[in-house]
Order: C-alpha cells, then structure tokens, then sequence
C-alpha cells in the first residue's frame, strides 16, 4: 500500500535538509499516496480531514509537515501564575492528539525518529503517567506534545502548559477520539488554542461526528479521502427487536449467519419446520456454492441460509441478518432486515454512527413502495 502514485519525491516538499535526512534515514524513499496528498497542503497551513486505510503512513503525513512547521528556535519560557503556586507555563507549538497511550508512544518514536537531525523537543503525556513528572517536564523547552486529550486538558486547565502558541493540533484516529465520551473534553481542548490555529486530522471513517466537528471546528479544510466509498444509498434498512428464541419464527428469502456450523443447523431447522431451504457457506466448493445459489435465484427454493459470500443479491427483495454483525465493513456488504437482540444495540448503534445512517425499528406494516 505504502507505494506513491503521482511519482513525486520528497525533495519536491522543500523541507528542512535535517528533516529530509531523517526521511531517509528512517527508509523511506517516496511518499505514500496519503503522504503526497497531504504533505504539501499540510505546509501550506491549511486545515485537513483525511482519510485512507491502515498502513498507508498516514502517520508521516501529519508528522513530515508537523516538523517542517515547528520553529526549533521558538520556544519560549514564561511564568504564569496559577492558584498559589508558581509554574513554568511552557509554550507548546505543536499539539498531537491521540485515542491510546500506546499510540502516543508509537507516534512520538516516529516523530523523534523522522526529527532526529532536528532540534525538536517531544513530550509525550497520557493518562497512568505521574502528573508531576508531566509537570516537572514541563519546565523544560517542548515544541510537540503528543498525548491523551484527558491529560493535556488537565495540563491546559491547570495553566502548567500554556497552549496559546500551538499552532498546529493533529488527531490521529479522530473517529475514535470523537467518541461521545471523549468529544465535549475536545472541545474544551481546543478553547485552550489559538483562534488562528492550523487542524489536521486523520481518520479511518467519516461518521457523521467526524462530519459535524469538521464542519464546526475546521476553517475551509481540504477533504481528502482515498477510500473508496460502499454507499447505501437508495436502500433502506431497519431493525426488529426479538429474543433469540423468536428469530425461528421468521422465514423469508436470504438469511445470514456467522458461521458455517450456525448455517447447517439454520437450514436443518428450517427444514424440519417443514420450509423448503438451501444453504450456502464458506467450506463449501466454489461450483457447488454457484449451483445451489442459481437454483435459488431461480425460485427453486424459498429460503437460502448463508455464511457471508461475496455474490450480489440484486434480485432478492429481502436479506435478513440472523445474526447481527460485529463490523461496519462486513455490514456494508449485507444491508436489509436485521434481526436485534439486547446484546447487539451497541453494535447497531455504532454501526449507524460510523456509516451515518439511521436503522429504523422496523414497522408493523411494511410500504411495498420502499423495495
Ligand atoms: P497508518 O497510520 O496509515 O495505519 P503508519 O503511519 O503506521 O500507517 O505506516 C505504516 C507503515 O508504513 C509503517 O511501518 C511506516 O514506517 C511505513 N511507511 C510510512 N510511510 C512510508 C514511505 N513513504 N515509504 C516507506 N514506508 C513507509
Ligand atoms: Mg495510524
């Protein structure tokens, strides 16, 4: 994934000579498509909103400008005053926010890294470290704070790091961090920033969070996305409540399981119950899946129980989910009718937010007009 497209170098950037080094000491010889599309407006100073798969180094493409745009010499030291102690409020440029403190240790080893031949100072503070020696750090120079947004709030809100100079602030993974839980300590975050403040962020979905903060908090951004879009358009969805013991009861057209154990019982109980039924699953010979799967198309049977398979079902007028998936992307492949347990909301919800899509419950009477 990790190959260029537009054929461009890293010297087509006009970087720091140190910076360009540690590019290539670290051994990377191009930039990745993410990387070409984000580093040269990054340096411009514009906001972004990016998106591309895992492994794509999404992680040097806010790194590389990151590091170009710090002033190494810029760093001043002030005193301010805070309840009745006296601290060294340091002013920090560069701001990097992250969901985990696994990855604000991995992305501040890549910017020491990428920075090594630079004079830049990193700090890295997460929630579980020592607030004191967060603290103490502090008294010394920091261009780049990577860390949790619970512990930089907490820094910010003390007035122990003063972030009235951060120009730029990154949020890797920003639809993690805009979980509903994490999103109003953001938001407080980011009133701690300057007004004219550079925001890039990097995101592997564009949930309707993602969109709407965006929208609020970003000033004319670039949108970059170099994934390729499943939409749902023109098919609407809905969910039935039911206990596990009901789902029994309902007995129409395409019926997905998650496993191929799950869809031999299914189809064996279907049939006992006295309902012509097929099965189709993923330990099955390719050949004997068509044959089966073209007899079902052409009426030879009702019910087709499956485990997820890649065939598109464009003639049939009904899928349900008997049971309910645990990811997105699986989800975008088999959209109708999902059968929804207690145990699955969680999963339904998340499923809609990161799609931005509403599921409604499904109605009593169902309007033929919607197929
Ligand atoms: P992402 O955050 O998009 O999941 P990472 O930033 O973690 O991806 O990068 C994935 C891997 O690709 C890392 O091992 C990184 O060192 C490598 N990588 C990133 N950019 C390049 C590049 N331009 N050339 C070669 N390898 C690269
Ligand atoms: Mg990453």
């Amino acid at each position: 994934d990790v190959t260029a497209t537009k054929e461009n170098e890293f010297e087509d950037y006009f970087l720091k000579r140190e910076l360009l080094m540690g590019i290539y000491e670290k051994g990377f010889e191009r930039p990745s498509p993410i990387q070409e599309e984000s580093i040269p407006i990054a340096l411009t100073g514009s906001d972004i909103l990016a998106r591309a798969k895992n492994g794509t180094g999404k992680t040097a493409a806010f790194c590389i400008p990151a590091l170009e745009r710090i002033d190494q010499d810029n760093n001043v030291i002030q005193a301010c005053w805070h309840q009745f102690c006296m601290f060294m409020a340091n002013l920090c440029c560069s701001c990097l926010l992250v969901p985990t403190r696994e990855l604000a240790l991995q992305t501040s080893q890549v910017f020491k890294e990428l920075g090594k031949n630079l004079k830049i100072e990193v700090m890295v503070t997460t929630g579980g470290t020592s607030l004191k020696d967060g603290i103490m750090r502090l008294y010394q120079p920091v261009h780049l704070l990577v860390g949790t947004h619970g512990r930089i709030l907490d820094l910010a809100k003390k007035g122990i790091c003063n972030l009235q100079n951060c120009a730029m602030l990154v949020m890797d993974e920003a639809n993690k961090l805009l979980s509903p839980e994490f999103q109003p300590s953001i938001e407080h975050l980011i009133s701690f920033l300057p007004t004219n403040r550079q925001i890039l962020m990097f995101s592997a979905t564009f949930p309707v969070t993602v969109k709407d903060f965006k929208d609020k908090y970003l000033q004319k951004p670039y949108v970059i996305n170099l994934m390729d879009e499943l939409t749902l358009k023109g098919i609407t969805q809905f969910y039935a409540f039911v206990e596990e013991r009901q789902k029994l009861k309902i007995n129409q057209s395409i019926i997905f399981c998650n496993s191929v154990i799950c869809v031999e019982l299914l189809a064996r109980k279907i049939t006992e119950l006295g309902y012509s039924c097929f099965y189709i699953h993923a330990k099955m010979l390719q050949d004997h899946r068509n044959r089966v799967f073209h007899d079902f198309r052409n009426g030879a049977c009702r019910n087709l129980v499956c485990t997820g398979i890649r065939d598109r079902y464009s003639s049939c007028q009904i899928v349900i989910n008997f049971d309910f998936l645990k990811s997105t992307e699986t989800y975008l492949h088999r959209v109708s009718v999902n059968l929804i347990t207690y145990e699955d909301r969680f999963n339904l919800y998340r499923i809609e937010q990161e799609l931005g899509i509403e599921i409604k419950q499904i109605p009593p009477q169902i309007d033929q007009a919607i197929y």
